[in-house]
Protein backbone atom coordinates (compact mmCIF):
# COMPACT_ATOMS: atom_id res chain seq x y z
CA UNK A 1 0.00 0.00 0.00
CA UNK A 2 1.37 3.17 -1.01
CA UNK A 3 -0.23 5.00 2.12
CA UNK A 4 1.67 3.03 4.45
CA UNK A 5 4.97 3.44 2.45
CA UNK A 6 4.72 7.47 2.72
CA UNK A 7 3.33 6.84 6.70
CA UNK A 8 6.76 4.96 7.55
CA UNK A 9 8.53 7.59 5.77
CA UNK A 10 6.57 10.14 7.69
CA UNK A 11 7.50 8.75 10.99
CA UNK A 12 11.61 8.04 9.72
CA UNK A 13 11.54 11.52 8.98
CA UNK A 14 10.12 12.62 12.01
CA UNK A 15 12.44 10.73 14.56
CA UNK A 16 14.69 12.13 12.48
CA UNK A 17 14.67 15.66 13.17
CA UNK A 18 14.21 15.06 16.54
CA UNK A 19 17.46 13.71 16.58
CA UNK A 20 18.77 16.23 14.31
CA UNK A 21 17.85 19.14 16.80
CA UNK A 22 18.65 16.87 19.58
CA UNK A 23 22.16 17.16 18.31
CA UNK A 24 22.45 20.31 16.78
CA UNK A 25 23.88 22.61 19.92
CA UNK A 26 26.85 20.12 20.12
CA UNK A 27 27.05 18.44 16.91
CA UNK A 28 25.71 20.57 13.73
CA UNK A 29 27.38 18.68 11.27
CA UNK A 30 25.69 15.23 12.27
CA UNK A 31 22.64 17.91 12.22
CA UNK A 32 23.03 18.43 8.93
CA UNK A 33 23.25 14.92 7.93
CA UNK A 34 20.38 13.74 9.89
CA UNK A 35 18.38 16.51 7.69
CA UNK A 36 19.71 15.12 4.86
CA UNK A 37 18.77 11.67 5.37
CA UNK A 38 15.31 13.10 6.37
CA UNK A 39 14.93 14.63 2.62
CA UNK A 40 16.32 11.59 1.57
CA UNK A 41 14.00 9.69 2.56
CA UNK A 42 11.04 11.84 1.52
CA UNK A 43 12.06 11.73 -2.37
CA UNK A 44 12.67 8.14 -1.95
CA UNK A 45 8.64 7.93 -0.98
CA UNK A 46 8.05 10.40 -3.35
CA UNK A 47 6.92 12.98 -0.43
CA UNK A 48 7.52 16.19 -0.10
CA UNK A 49 8.38 17.06 3.20
CA UNK A 50 5.88 17.83 6.06
CA UNK A 51 5.73 21.76 5.76
CA UNK A 52 7.05 22.52 9.12
CA UNK A 53 10.11 20.61 8.73
CA UNK A 54 10.57 22.45 5.32
CA UNK A 55 10.85 25.63 7.29
CA UNK A 56 13.36 24.49 9.61
CA UNK A 57 16.09 23.11 7.06
CA UNK A 58 18.24 25.00 4.64
CA UNK A 59 17.41 23.76 1.16
CA UNK A 60 21.43 24.30 0.27
CA UNK A 61 23.05 23.14 2.93
CA UNK A 62 20.75 21.13 4.67
CA UNK A 63 21.40 23.13 8.08
CA UNK A 64 18.88 22.62 10.93
CA UNK A 65 17.64 26.61 11.04
CA UNK A 66 17.10 27.47 14.77
CA UNK A 67 16.30 31.30 15.34
CA UNK A 68 18.21 33.35 16.83
CA UNK A 69 21.42 30.90 16.05
CA UNK A 70 22.09 30.00 12.57
CA UNK A 71 19.53 32.04 10.84
CA UNK A 72 18.25 35.37 10.47
CA UNK A 73 14.29 36.00 9.73
CA UNK A 74 12.90 38.90 8.64
CA UNK A 75 9.46 39.92 7.53
CA UNK A 76 8.88 41.93 4.68
CA UNK A 77 5.56 43.39 3.43
CA UNK A 78 6.95 44.25 -0.37
CA UNK A 79 4.05 42.93 -2.87
CA UNK A 80 2.80 40.29 0.11
CA UNK A 81 4.02 40.11 3.06
CA UNK A 82 6.72 37.25 3.44
CA UNK A 83 9.36 36.05 5.66
CA UNK A 84 12.60 35.83 4.58
CA UNK A 85 14.64 33.40 6.21
CA UNK A 86 19.03 33.20 5.53
CA UNK A 87 20.73 30.54 6.40
CA UNK A 88 23.40 31.98 8.39
CA UNK A 89 25.95 29.04 7.66
CA UNK A 90 25.52 29.96 3.71
CA UNK A 91 23.80 32.83 3.25
CA UNK A 92 20.54 30.98 1.24
CA UNK A 93 17.61 32.29 1.50
CA UNK A 94 14.24 30.90 1.80
CA UNK A 95 10.87 32.83 0.80
CA UNK A 96 7.76 32.09 2.72
CA UNK A 97 5.00 33.88 1.84
CA UNK A 98 2.36 34.87 4.67
CA UNK A 99 -0.63 33.98 2.27
CA UNK A 100 -4.21 34.03 4.09
CA UNK A 101 -5.88 30.78 4.18
CA UNK A 102 -8.74 30.42 2.50
CA UNK A 103 -10.89 27.37 3.56
CA UNK A 104 -9.71 23.95 4.55
CA UNK A 105 -6.75 22.72 1.88
CA UNK A 106 -5.58 19.85 2.89
CA UNK A 107 -2.23 19.20 1.88
CA UNK A 108 -2.48 15.67 2.72
CA UNK A 109 -4.67 15.17 -0.57
CA UNK A 110 -1.63 14.52 -2.89
CA UNK A 111 -3.22 12.44 -5.27
CA UNK A 112 -4.87 15.17 -6.76
CA UNK A 113 -2.63 18.20 -8.67
CA UNK A 114 -3.38 21.30 -6.52
CA UNK A 115 -1.18 23.16 -9.27
CA UNK A 116 -4.56 24.51 -10.65
CA UNK A 117 -4.43 28.12 -11.82
CA UNK A 118 -6.09 30.81 -10.61
ZN1 LIG B 1 22.56 26.97 4.46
Amino acid sequence: MKSSTRQIARQRIQVLFRQAKKVHATNPQLSSRYVETARKIAMSARMRLPVEYRRQICKNCNSLLVQGENCRVRVRQRREPHVVVTCINCGFQTRIPLRKKKGKKEIEQDNHSDEAPR
